[in-house]
């Protein structure tokens, strides 16, 4: 019954995965040994999985919001410095806090569409008034699964005006990535492959344990030029353990890393990129039905369409006051009966249910809608708003 926020299921064949990691210990930051070879393969099954090059370069991280630090610093790399990054309000705040550290960036904020898409004319106008005044173009982001209401830009779109304007295309992918799995669902995030880098999580809708991401790009120079030093205490070697041009060291921050590839080789291995498609097709279906579950009450509403795996729904705003919807979500924790979380759609306080784990069925989302609208039912009443007279506490 976690529907909270965007939570990962795990699965049983990586807990044996983690074991024998953990009895190997291998230091996965560089040389020539098999836990590097098996990181290499993850990364390039991610980058066939989204039709980017397989010869693309990727190197796995703690999760998204590494790999879209990892982006921001390889588009600055590879762009002038000062140029502007345009990101969507829609965007996960991890986008911003990597433009933060990302110093030379301008960061310019994009307004989003009705459905809180970012907006394409809104993007294409501002990335011409920028130019207009001299300011060239970073990066450009795209998301695919917003964090708010799961829902999946134009990646296309955004793509081809990022390209006219000679910017660096990243698509955050955090959970939309595994749509790719499935051959129903992979149109929905058609464009991503046309991306200059992609981030996402092995952690959330691949049911890979914590904590678990991959950075991708197309591009492998401007990657190692980001990254790639090479001290003396690190030469490489023709042959032996010390040999390999690229290390998994010279493609991001950290030089001791763990063999979390194992982790992701095993759960692929295990279950197949099929079976993966199977979950994220349920939780597809699952999220669209508990929706038309809570519109059974009259009182409520919801989000106009289920884009991924993530349903907003509200107990109406204009009869009654915004807070029913956190109390629902708050009381429902605090018994222990079902969590989920709360976001703003359009300024007001939603709830918000994100079905990700392959052990959910339609009855837990049955029990959920039930839960609550008999919450509403209990709060609604004494919060009804009187027509004409300010809400209470306002
Ligand atoms: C979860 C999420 C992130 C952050 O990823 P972490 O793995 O939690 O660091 C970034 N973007 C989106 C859209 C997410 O859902």
């Amino acid at each position: 019954m976690f529907f909270g926020w965007v939570q990962g299921g795990g699965n049983l064949a990586a807990v044996g995965a983690d074991v024998v990691a953990s009895v190997m210990n291998s230091n996965c930051g560089g040389r020539s040994h098999a836990a590097v070879e098996v990181e290499r393969e993850v990364v390039r099954w991610s980058a066939e999985l989204l039709g980017l090059p397989s010869e693309s370069s990727g190197v796995l991280t703690t999760g998204s919001s590494e790999a879209n630090l990892l982006a921001a610093l390889v588009a600055q790399s590879a762009r002038p410095l000062g140029a502007v990054s345009y990101v969507a309000r829609s965007a996960h705040s991890c986008m911003e806090r990597a433009c933060r550290v990302v110093k030379e960036t301008h960061l310019c904020f994009v307004p989003t569409d009705s459905r809180g898409r970012t907006s394409v004319s809104g993007l294409s106008s501002l990335m011409n008034s920028y130019g207009r005044r001299g300011n060239k173009p970073a990066m450009v982001v795209a998301t695919a699964g917003t964090v708010d209401a799961g829902m999946i830009d134009d990646l296309a779109g955004i793509g081809a005006l990022a390209r006219e304007h000679g910017a660096w295309f990243h698509v955050d992918a955090a959970f939309g990535a595994a749509l790719a799995c499935s051959d129903a669902l992979r149109g929905r995030i058609s464009g991503i492959e046309l991306a200059d880098s992609v981030a996402f999580d092995f952690h959330k809708w691949f049911q890979v344990q914590y904590s678990c991401g991959v950075f991708l790009t197309r591009h492998r120079g401007h990657h190692l030029k980001a990254f790639s030093t090479t001290p003396d205490y690190l030469a490489r070697f023709e042959h032996g353990i010390a040999a390999g041009e690229v290390w998994p060291c010279d493609l991001g921050i950290a030089l001791s890393r763990g063999f979390s590839a194992l982790r992701v080789w095993t759960t692929l291995r295990a279950y197949g990129i099929d079976g993966i498609a199977r979950v994220v097709e349920r939780c597809c279906e699952l999220a669209r039905s508990l929706r038309e579950l809570v519109l059974v009450d009259s009182r409520m509403r919801a989000q106009a369409e289920v884009d991924t795996c993530v349903a907003c729904f509200w107990v109406d705003h204009d009869a009654y006051d915004d807070d029913v919807n956190s109390q629902v979500a708050r009381n429902l924790q605090e018994r222990g009966e079902a969590v989920i979380s709360t976001t703003r759609v359009g300024g007001k306080t939603v709830m918000r249910a994100c079905v990700m784990c392959h052990r959910t069925e339609q009855r837990h989302v049955e029990a959920l809608a039930a839960l609550v609208l008999a919450e509403v039912g209990r709060l609604a009443p004494s919060r009804a708003r009187v027509p004409g007279q300010a809400a209470e506490g306002q």
